[in-house]
């Protein structure tokens, strides 16, 4: 009888969908020993493997990954790996300054150690890309947002630059924006390519095993051994016993026992198009790749690609926070449906195109946007809740505690101090209701930026 349950994840994503077929490891058949543990394998997952293998060439590291690796949120996401602060809570994204500085460094130290991860392993050019980012504008609403943006920036000397309609439009090749807020520092990812290349690059001649569809069921206490508490992981066909344990399962950390009550499961959504002919590329000119944060955080995020998979359109929008940890096929309609009419308003040139992919996927947050990391009980480690920056911050949290889980002293991320637990939630039914019905008020509020 399984005791963890694994919610499913609803549709399939674009991202890997557009790829070559991979091969995929095999799942977990036996009973074995491993000297540390790793359980998800998305970006904290990985990025712990990598950092652990860094530290100790000799120990033997294993990976259980409940899907195929990239069919979980690290292959859902948008790509946007930011480098500035991007507290999803806030209308423009800010919080503190000197928390907002904080968040910089360590969102820096990351990209450079995925950076790193794509030389090292030769990743495709597409699955990492340094090429900054655009927060877009379409109201004069949203054109304030960025000029607050740009006040922050100015404080913390950060460099950026101001577009204006025109510079818009000779970027995207269309006319719905007014006012866009370029910064150099965000790597843009194909989200699936790049963990594939990961998981691949981590576990090529190394000692890092990962065993992708083996979902762990239930993690048990089997007492003591030679001074050191041992845990094991029991898959429905195998087991891995270790001392050393690390969860890297983001929300799903709850489903283990652990920060019940304190993190918050959210879903956002997306759809991909079609291929786009060249004619239709032609007609909607631009340049060939872009990428949109909104300047509204309800707003839609928008890119264009142009890599293995074709040209192609993506709109992510829409949120729902679901405590069960599950999207209702309904709301999964009717982001399908919004993100139809948003792409209808932004590209009257491509009336024919239809979405060819659509797809949500979970992001966990915590009340006071901290991590859920640290030792939750003698040799377990939780390297979870990204707070929706998760390709960044999930890449730190997964680094610093595969550095504390083997007491390496120097760090890939020194500006990381621990933070304060994440804060209580208030009922779920009650949360349900609170939370669910501000998202629909702000998204309101987005209005054309949505
Ligand atoms: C549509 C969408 C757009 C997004 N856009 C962005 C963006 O542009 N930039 C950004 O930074 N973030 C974005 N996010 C959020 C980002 O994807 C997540 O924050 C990130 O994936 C979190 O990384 P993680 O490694 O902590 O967790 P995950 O990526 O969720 O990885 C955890 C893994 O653990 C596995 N797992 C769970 N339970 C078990 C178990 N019992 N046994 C074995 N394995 C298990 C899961 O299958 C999963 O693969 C977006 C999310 C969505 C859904």
């Amino acid at each position: 009888m399984s005791k963890i349950k694994l919610p499913k994840n609803p549709g399939e994503t674009g991202w890997k969908e557009i790829l070559p077929k991979r091969k995929v490891n095999h799942s977990l058949v036996d009973n074995i020993n491993a000297d540390y543990l790793i359980i998800g394998g998305g970006f904290a997952g990985l990025a712990a493997a990598r950092r652990l293998n860094q530290i100790d060439k000799d120990a033997k590291i294993a990976l259980l990954e409940a899907c195929e690796v990239a069919e979980g949120p690290a292959g859902r996401n948008s790509g946007f790996m930011i480098d500035l602060p991007h507290n999803l809570a806030s209308d423009d994204y800010l919080g503190t300054l000197e928390k907002d500085l904080e968040q910089t460094l360590i969102n820096r130290s990351a990209i450079e150690f995925a950076k790193s991860a794509s030389e090292e392993y030769q990743m495709p050019e597409e699955a990492i890309q340094h090429v900054g980012k655009t927060n877009a504008a379409a109201t004069k609403k949203g054109m304030n947002f960025n000029t607050e943006y740009a006040k922050h920036l100015d404080k913390t000397s950060e460099s950026y630059k101001i577009l204006d309609s025109q510079e818009m439009k000779d970027l995207t090749g269309i006319d719905y924006y007014i006012n866009g807020l370029w910064t150099p520092g965000t790597a843009m990812l194909q989200p699936a390519l790049y963990i594939q290349s990961l998981a691949d690059g981590v576990s090529k001649n190394s000692n890092v095993t990962i065993y992708e569809n083996s979902p762990v069921i239930d993690l048990v206490d089997e007492g003591m051994h030679d001074g050191q508490k041992i845990w094991k992981a029991k898959t429905k066909l195998g087991s891995i016993s270790s001392s050393k344990i690390i969860l890297a399962v983001n929300g799903l950390v709850e489903r283990f026992g652990y920060f019940e009550n304190r993190l918050m499961t959210i879903f956002t959504y997306s759809s991909m198009t079609r291929k786009l002919t060249s004619e239709e590329s032609n007609k909607l000119g631009g340049t060939r790749e872009w990428s949109l944060t909104s300047a509204d955080a309800m707003g839609s995020s928008v890119r264009r690609i142009s890599g293995i998979g074709g040209d192609r359109v993506l709109i992510r929008n829409r949120w729902s926070y679901n405590p069960s940890m599950e999207a209702s096929d309904t709301f999964m309609r009717s982001a399908g449906e919004s993100h139809s009419s948003s792409f209808n308003a932004r590209f009257p040139m491509l009336d024919k195109v239809s979405m060819e992919y659509c797809w949500g996927g979970r992001l966990c947050l915590s009340l006071n946007s901290v991590f859920a990391q640290g030792e939750v009980e003698e040799g377990v480690y939780s390297a979870c809740c990204q707070n929706g920056l998760g390709t960044a911050k999930g890449t730190a949290i997964g680094v610093i505690t595969a550095e504390k889980i083997s007491g390496t002293i120097s760090s890939l991320v020194p500006n990381f101090v621990d933070e304060e637990a994440p804060k209580k939630l208030m009922p779920k039914a009650l949360m349900w209701a609170s939370v669910n019905s501000y998202m629909r008020w702000k998204e309101l509020m987005a209005g054309k930026e949505k």
